[in-house]
């Protein structure tokens, strides 16, 4: 299939750059790079589990799937991941961590970038689809169902081996925190300035 110059118009003819051959334009510098695309996924924690929307739309019509989408020209991943969560599940988050980044290989179409994050919904949100969405619900993480993407697997597996990791060091730290809380606290017990009756 011909490409054309967004330039001045003429057909893309091919051209080595940096030891690859690529398509450029016979009359100026453009180049047709073949750069991925940046898209977020969003691990939102509420009620115990995870928000996860039943999509409204091609691909994978029908299909469980993590909030997120495409990162626009003008703003950061991590603009672009809260604004797909407040346009896909209803909710203001607030992003709490990266999980990680992801190479996302495809066949017809640029390749994918996509950056795995974890967010809490800010006090107050409540959970509505966006017209993405054909329903919202929380799934606990021994009760998720099939995702739509194996990116979005990856992800969500990835954040339940860390929630998984971070259950097993809970036991130390609640330990440390009861013998904290148990040390009398000398300066209030002194305190002259205990409240007279
Ligand atoms: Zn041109």
């Amino acid at each position: 299939m011909s490409h054309y110059c967004v330039n001045c118009g003429a057909e893309l003819m091919p051209r080595e750059v940096e030891g690859r051959m690529v398509e450029g334009c016979p009359n100026d510098d453009f180049v047709l790079w073949r750069d991925p695309k940046v898209v977020t996924a969003v691990v939102v924690e509420a009620d115990g589990g995870v928000v996860l929307g039943r999509r409204a739309i091609e691909p994978a019509l029908g299909h469980w799937c993590l909030p997120g989408g495409f990162v626009n020209d003008d703003e950061g991943p991590l603009d672009a991941a809260a604004r797909e969560c407040l346009e896909e599940i209803g909710a203001e988050v607030e992003v709490t961590g990266l999980i990680g980044v992801y190479h996302i290989a495809k066949r017809e179409a640029p390749s994918m970038v996509g950056v795995g994050y974890r967010a809490r919904i800010v006090d107050g949100g409540r959970l509505a689809p966006g017209k993405e969405m054909l329903e919202l619900q929380v799934f606990a993480l021994d009760e998720l169902p099939e995702l739509a993407f194996p990116s979005h697997r990856q992800i969500l597996g990835d954040f339940v081996r860390s929630q998984a990791s971070r259950e097993e060091e809970k036991p130390q730290r609640a330990g440390a925190g009861a013998r904290r809380a148990s040390r009398p606290s000398p300066g209030r017990a002194r305190s002259p300035q205990r409240r007279r009756r």
